[in-house]
């Protein structure tokens, strides 16, 4: 892992609308700045996305010196076209990738394998690590081989008691995935440090040594923390929904998220993490202010 501590990373996705295609450069600028680590490029379901994430990934490349790592999902996809996809990607000099099983395409309630696919991210992990071998081996880049990130699941439920509640599925899910060859892992949106010391803690008690970043969401706009909950299943604490709505007006629920995504920032850091990558919906300026209310120096600040 790289020389600052903790590493700041962003998440971007493609555009969606013409709207957020006219505003997302100057977001990348702003982003960029700040020299975090790396920019990952999410990448849709049935790689709906194919096209503008492959621009967004050069538009990164063009514009900026942070290195852009590409989402991959196994969605719709066939072995031997993930194959192609992973060759072209690192005859073109990607090295950076996120292995992810992915989500259904919209309307599906299930995720279904394409029937000469995958059922889960190790294979595609595996997949990588094959393919890197067989285009890098003997060349000069054998000293830069492939990074290769994975998605790890917190949760953010508890027993009875008021302890974490950890899914032996996501552990083992976890461990198949450093078993074939993963780097580190970044996590789903969680709400409580203690979700994420607890998710840890099963991790290294399972024989899991890689990185695990915690995936951090500003969190000033209780409207996206409720469209998250649905969209990931990981419940917002009411007391944060509480505290939001609860402000009078737009400037003092802002503060408050921010205050509050720093003490959760400050807990995830207490708890040993090894950096940050900050889900910043494409809009820079909570992300980055909230990396300043937690007291975070970026690598600008330490040129
Ligand atoms: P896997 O790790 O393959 O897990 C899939 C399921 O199988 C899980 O229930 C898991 O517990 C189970 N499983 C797998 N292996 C085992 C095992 N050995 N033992 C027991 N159970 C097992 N989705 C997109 O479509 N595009 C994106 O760009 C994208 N970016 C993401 C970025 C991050 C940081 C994260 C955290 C998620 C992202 N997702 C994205 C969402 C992700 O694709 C979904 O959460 C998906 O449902 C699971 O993907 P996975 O890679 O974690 O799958």
């Amino acid at each position: 892992m790289p020389a600052v501590s903790p590493t700041v990373s962003f998440e971007l996705y493609p555009p969606r609308t013409p709207r957020g295609a006219e505003t997302l450069p100057a977001t990348v600028a702003r982003l960029a700045a700040v020299q975090p680590e790396f920019f990952s490029v999410t990448y849709g379901a049935s790689g709906r996305t194919a096209e503008t994430s492959g621009a967004l990934l050069a538009h990164i490349l063009e514009h900026t010196s942070v290195a852009p790592i590409a989402h991959l999902t196994c969605v719709g996809a066939s072995e031997q076209h993930l194959d192609e996809v992973v060759t072209g990607l690192i005859r073109i000099g990607v090295r950076d990738f996120l292995a992810l099983r992915g989500d259904p395409p919209e309307g599906e309630p299930d995720w279904r394998p394409h029937p000469a696919g995958y059922t889960t991210a190790s294979e595609l992990v595996a997949l990588l690590r094959r393919v890197e071998a067989r285009e890098l081996a003997g060349s000069e880049d054998t000293a830069s081989p492939l990074s290769i990130a994975v998605a790890a699941y917190p949760g953010g439920s508890y027993d009875e008691a008021g302890r974490p509640l950890i899914e032996p599925h996501t552990i083992q899910a976890l461990r198949a995935k450093q078993d074939a060859g993963a780097d580190y892992a970044i996590t789903q949106v969680f709400y409580e440090p203690a979700s994420y010391a607890a998710f840890v803690q099963a991790a290294r008690d399972a024989g899991i040594h890689i990185p695990i970043v915690p995936g951090i969401i500003p969190l000033t706009d209780p409207r996206r923390l409720r469209r998250l909950e649905s969209l990931t299943g990981v419940p917002v604490p009411q007391s944060l929904l509480d505290h939001l709505d609860s402000a009078t007006d737009p400037e003092e629920r802002y503060a408050r998220g921010l205050a509050a995504g720093a003490a959760l920032v400050r807990g995830v850091l207490d708890a040993g993490a090894p950096g940050l990558h900050v889900y910043t919906f494409n809009s820079a300026g909570p992300s980055l202010d909230l990396l300043a209310a937690a007291g975070i120096r970026t690598a600008a600040d330490t040129h």
